[in-house]
């Protein structure tokens, strides 16, 4: 028998490639990925998402792989979740088969488009964005209809066990909020099928069901390596997504022996002044990509939920940059200078916390370092 690997997995939340030209923001998490995965000898899983059941994103892969080759990472180190669609269909049956997956008759909200679709039990989300409360029927706001109430329909619903709550989260801070996550979720009953065609069967006992495209590709953590240790990288604003991914992961694994995934959790980069836009709206595919890894890395924060994209990191990145093709920095070794230069990310705290699940947080202040 082969020997079976063990290097630790780094992977991203999915990447919904969504335009012939990405903005920058969206090579954050796999170029931070890849740094880590390099300072900590793991293997690296880009996961791009092109299961989508209202458009056809495979034209977008191959712009997005090109730049993430530039970036320094292979094809062989990305995984889309359209190719793989079979195994994740078996990590759904698996969830059937244990009994977290069940077929119900509920009653439902459904609105006329057929994106407002819900259990009509659950408490409505206050917050939601495609849908409104006026009274107490959800108003679809897409198609400015009300959903109607639907007695008695076969579904497919979700239900988690109540000790769900796995594994660490790196930055600390974002630990009591995950936890709150962790166990919001085992609360609810998630609706899972749809009554529109999402091009996704999925077969029950009595019937059969149109299954959420999202809900399909959330597990794909389950195929990425049993025997690994799971590091997952996705901005805070994912926080959710990432916890759920978690606990779909445990619930279709063997929970005794399953191993944790740890969440990495940096901040979201928004883009706030005007003088960077042109870069990092697509002008960075005309430049030198280790001035992209450089500004990347430099503004991401462990220690604040946003953080921006600011014309002094650009500078100071190409200064750096300047600095490391004239080999005056003493190493020669881009990934070491470039982690000297992230005092922002504490590189050695990260490897720390990556090797005993522990983040230990110390602010720095960016401006302090520009020269
Ligand atoms: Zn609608």
């Amino acid at each position: 028998m082969e020997k079976e690997e063990t290097k630790d997995i780094i992977t991203t939340f999915p990447i919904g490639v969504r335009s012939n030209q990405s903005k920058l923001g969206l090579f954050m998490v796999p170029i931070l990925a890849d740094f880590l995965r390099r300072r900590n000898d793991s293997e690296l899983r880009v996961i791009i998402n092109t299961l989508d059941s209202y458009r056809n994103r495979d034209e977008f892969v191959l712009p997005y792989t090109t730049q993430l080759s530039r970036f320094g990472i292979s094809s062989e180190e990305v995984l889309i979740d359209k190719d793989n669609k079979s195994e994740l269909m078996r990590t759904v049956e698996r969830l059937a088969k244990k009994g977290y997956l069940t077929e119900q008759t509920r009653d439902k909200y459904l609105c006329s488009c057929g994106k407002l679709e819900m259990l009509a039990d659950i408490n409505l989300n206050p917050s939601a964005r495609f849908y409104s409360i006026d009274g107490r029927i959800p108003h679809c706001n897409l198609c400015n209809s009300d959903a109607k109430r639907i007695k008695n329909m076969p579904v497919l619903v979700m239900t988690y066990p109540q000790d769900v709550n796995n594994g660490l989260v790196i930055p600390s801070h974002q630990e009591k909020e995950a936890v709150r996550l962790y166990q919001d979720i085992p609360e609810h009953d998630f609706l899972v099928s749809r009554s529109r065609d999402t091009g996704i069967t999925f077969e029950g006992d009595l019937f059969k069901y149109n299954l959420d495209v999202d809900f399909l590709w959330m597990n794909y953590l389950s195929i990425l390596g049993k025997e690994r240790s799971l590091f997952v990288v996705g901005s805070n604003h994912v926080l959710w997504h990432l916890c759920l991914m978690n606990a779909l992961y445990q619930c279709s694994q063997d929970r005794q022996t399953a191993k944790k995934s740890t969440l990495i959790t940096p901040s979201y980069v928004i883009e706030k002044s005007d003088n960077i836009r042109g870069f990092i709206n697509g002008g960075y595919e005309n430049e030198d990509p280790n001035l992209s890894r450089i500004l990347v890395l430099s503004s991401i924060s462990l220690n604040s939920k946003n953080s921006f994209w600011n014309e002094g990191i650009l500078k100071y990145s190409r200064r750096r940059l300047l600095e490391l093709n004239r080999g005056y920095d003493s190493n020669s070794d881009l990934d070491n200078s470039i982690s000297k230069s992230i005092k922002y990310l504490k590189r050695d705290n990260m490897e720390r916390a990556l090797k005993e699940g522990k983040m230990v947080g110390e602010t720095h202040d960016i401006r302090g370092w520009l020269i």
